[in-house]
């Protein structure tokens, strides 16, 4: 919540007047906890992970050749009952497992420091702080997803999220829950097995499959 109660207030003690976005910001979020605007986040989750895949899921639909010469699996087909059951098992996924995390990760966010008060951070701050934080998150996410790949880890966990052979964008996140879902054996373990029990599989095997 704002430790403010009125724009005057808050102008007087940024000592400038406050810019467009902050004086939206400040009547949205004036009376709202710290929480509840958290909270915001598990919203934006489900929202972007459900439009962010559709220009890609288009784009399998349509079945044009124009961007068809482009994919590795060109042979491949997902309909749209395919990727709509991919889409559920993600937002089950995040129901029942992401989005909960997320609620209860609120101290951790405190903790480092993000804030919601004014004044807003600039482009530049903006900027920097989101480059740092997809650097941070590819790297650490690259060696997560390595060590996955171990036996241990890739039976019991991450070939879930290798199911989906041809890329389809709802399959981004489609992972056991314990890395972000359930257990499917059938499509994997068919070719690892066509791959003789390796567990980094290769474009040549893809396009084989
Ligand atoms: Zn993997």
């Amino acid at each position: 919540m704002l430790p403010f109660q009125t724009m005057g207030e808050a102008e007087a003690s940024l000592g400038r007047n406050l810019t467009f976005a902050e004086t939206l910001w400040f009547r949205y979020s004036a009376d709202k906890s710290d929480y509840f605007l958290y909270c915001h986040n598990t919203i934006f989750l489900f929202v972007f992970y459900t439009l962010l895949p559709l220009p890609c899921a288009a784009a399998e639909l349509l079945r044009s050749y124009k961007i068809d010469r482009f994919k590795i699996q060109p042979k491949v087909r997902n309909n749209l009952c395919r990727m709509f059951k991919c889409y559920k098992d993600v937002m089950t996924v995040f129901v029942c497992a992401v989005g909960p995390l997320q609620l209860f990760s609120f101290p951790v966010v405190q903790a480092i420091g993000i804030r919601t008060g004014l004044a807003l951070p600039s482009v530049s701050e903006m900027f920097w702080q989101i480059l740092v934080y997809v650097l941070v998150e590819d790297y650490t996410n690259y060696w997560l997803h390595r060590m996955l790949h171990c036996k241990w880890g890739y039976d019991k966990i991450h070939r879930v999220h290798h199911e989906y052979t041809a890329p389809i964008g709802f399959a981004a996140s489609y992972a056991h829950w314990a890395e972000g879902y359930r257990y499917h054996k059938e499509v994997f373990g068919k070719l690892r097995e066509k791959s003789g029990g390796k567990y980094d599989i290769s474009v040549e095997d893809l396009k084989a499959e």
